[in-house]
């Protein structure tokens, strides 16, 4: 595999490159050649003339490619609005072949079915690399399409864009069918000798609190929490909802796990309902935290997870990075993320309106996310060059001032978190928190016994040896219900209930559940404190029945706990 790589200056400079290319090629073998062509212009009469001129010089080449929000040749942003990227293949086994379909809401479904049969056609595709138009439309279909693709298939490819965020203009072409503003192209390569990888870095790490998405629709984010997205970025981030929002708020994007993928999601305008317009599908019911980019931290992931583009041994590697990672960092500065992978391997790429990448089996939108992809052809040959360098220039390897308020900020979140759920004596589950939790494991339908313990004769202890010692006893007790889950019950859950009373909720049947409740009475009596000696405690023990509600499940427990003190205390009762 061979790449050259060039920035469109004017034909003439393109004939002087396309003569060099043919040039190569009389003297070489190879399989297939094809131009990538990227541009940030969507001047069709210019586009068709460097189409043309391609076709005419190198008339066995293919050639597609799309708009762009920027382009990248060899490693960095690419100044000239068309970029232009000749992949030549060497191996005689290697195969390219080229679709373009118009692209709607209502033709997706069709494309998705027919894209697959002819994927299926051809056991030889090893990687699907796409450019399509997007914008306003919802993907989610075209991705649930692509991933029933054969499950070893590489699946990638990038949103085209238009140099202005704003201009909701895009276009994408190919040899095959000219120039569209609505269609995908789809590039499929394989053989036995092609080989392709890919990973995707974000860099963007999760901030602070976490929302519930209560209410959303395709790509209107309506609810955080029951509360109108947009007042969570000008409650917790002062961003104004105005002309400007779109820019304030690409720094904040919204974070998520998706099929066990971190997605990240940006809001492009905010309505004057106070929902979201966010730059793909949200699903509902996910638990969301706004990110935060800083360059120490995507530097720091760029060698990290670059790495397995790295081990690969790449001939060329492809990018596909968001348009908000060029804002992010600015021109000058953008190219600290990508220059790495030019250590490695030529590396060409443009800036994206959503970049798409299948990991384990699905295939995912990505927003504000850099897709990296390696190519190469026959066996991985160790290059003596590549290693993925970061320019730390301008922060000198040291950790940034925002990573460093962000980890505050979320050390401090945590301890908030933990402390709104924790009971400040014993350090369990406060009740709010072990309440939610029996309700959860009530709902989900699964075994639940319930233990519901209280001491006995505690204001006995209070009275005669002080309240100190009453303390001693409720944190003797806390720890050995502690104690006893990490060693035997390690599925259970105990909270403090209120005063001297803890609930204990086992995920066991009812005789498991009493032989827990045997340990318990016996264990706490044979405890002895420094004052108080030897206590007892009562137990009510009730198992979880069909019709329960959260309500008639705490009467029957508390019953059960009535009938155990009744009964003569320091024993336990089922109900
Ligand atoms: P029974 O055997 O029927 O359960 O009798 P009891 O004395 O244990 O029950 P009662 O409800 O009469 O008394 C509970 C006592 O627990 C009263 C209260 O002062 C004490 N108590 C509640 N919270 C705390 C606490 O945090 N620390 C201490 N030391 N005592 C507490
Ligand atoms: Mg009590
Ligand atoms: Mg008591």
């Amino acid at each position: 595999m061979r790449q050259f790589q060039f920035a469109y200056i004017d034909q003439e400079q393109l004939r002087a490159e396309l003569i060099k290319i043919k040039r190569w090629c009389t003297s070489s073998v190879y399989s297939h050649i094809v131009f990538q062509i990227m541009t940030e212009t969507l001047d069709e009469e210019l586009l068709d003339a460097v189409c043309l001129e391609i076709a005419q010089m190198l008339p066995e080449a293919d050639f597609f490619g799309c708009s762009s929000n920027g382009n990248i040749i060899a490693g960095e942003f690419s100044e000239p609005d068309i970029g232009i990227v000749c992949t030549i293949f060497e191996y005689p086994t290697t195969k390219t072949e080229f679709f373009q379909y118009t692209l709607t809401a209502e033709t997706m479904g069709d494309v998705m079915e027919n894209v697959l049969k002819e994927i299926e056609k051809r056991p030889w595709v090893t990687a699907v690399d796409f450019v399509t138009t997007i914008r306003g439309m919802s993907m989610t279909a075209f991705c649930e399409g692509l991933q029933k693709a054969r499950s070893d298939i590489q699946i990638f490819g990038g949103g085209a864009f238009s140099f202005d965020l704003y201009d909701n203009r895009a276009c994408v072409f190919s040899k095959k069918a000219g120039i569209s503003d609505n269609s995908v192209v789809f590039w499929l390569l394989g053989g036995e000798d092609f080989h392709v990888t890919s990973t995707y870095i974000t860099g963007w790490k999760p901030l602070g609190k976490t929302f519930h998405v209560t209410m959303s629709d395709g790509n209107i984010l309506y609810e955080l929490d029951n509360m109108p997205a947009y007042e969570i970025y000008s409650k917790y981030l002062n961003i104004r909802n105005n002309e400007h929002f779109f820019y304030n708020s690409l720094e904040f994007p919204f974070f998520y796990q998706h099929n066990g993928i971190d997605i990240l999601r940006a809001p492009t305008e905010s309505n004057p309902d106070g929902s979201l317009v966010m730059t793909s599908d949200i699903e509902e019911d996910v638990t969301a935290r706004l990110a935060y980019g800083d360059p120490w931290t995507i530097l720091e992931s760029v060698q990290t997870d670059g790495a397995i583009i790295k081990n690969f041994n790449p001939e060329v590697i492809q990018i596909f990075s968001c348009a908000a990672r060029r804002t992010f960092w600015g021109n000058t500065e953008v190219s600290k993320e990508s220059m790495p992978f030019q250590n490695i391997a030529p590396t060409s790429g443009f800036y994206t309106s959503s970049e798409f990448l299948r990991t384990n089996g699905y295939v995912n939108q990505h927003n504000v996310t850099m897709v990296v992809i390696g190519m190469r052809e026959g066996d991985a040959v160790v290059r003596p060059k590549g290693d993925l360098e970061i320019d730390q220039s301008g922060f000198s390897g040291k950790v940034s001032l925002i990573n460093r308020l962000a980890s505050y900020i979320n050390a401090a979140f945590d301890e908030l978190e933990q402390s709104a759920i924790t009971d400040g004596l014993t350090k369990l589950h406060n009740r709010a928190e072990i309440q939610k939790r029996i309700n959860e494991r009530l709902v989900s339908g699964q075994t639940l016994s319930l233990l519901m313990l209280d001491i006995d004769n505690f204001k006995q202890v209070n009275d005669t040896y002080g309240h100190q010692e009453g303390d001693n006893v409720l944190v003797g007790l806390a720890n050995m219900l502690k104690d006893g889950i990490f060693e035997n019950n390690r599925d259970a859950d105990v909270g403090r209930w209120g005063g001297e009373e803890f609930m204990l909720l086992m995920p066991y049947d009812e005789d498991y559940s009493k032989l827990a409740a045997t340990d318990i009475v016996r264990d706490f009596n044979s405890l002895r404190f420094p004052k108080a000696g030897k206590q007892t405690l009562s137990i009510g023990v009730t198992m979880a029945r069909p019709d329960d509600t959260l309500d008639s499940l705490l009467v029957r427990v508390d019953e059960a706990l009535y009938q155990a003190k009744h009964n003569g205390k320091n024993r336990f009762e089922v109900l």
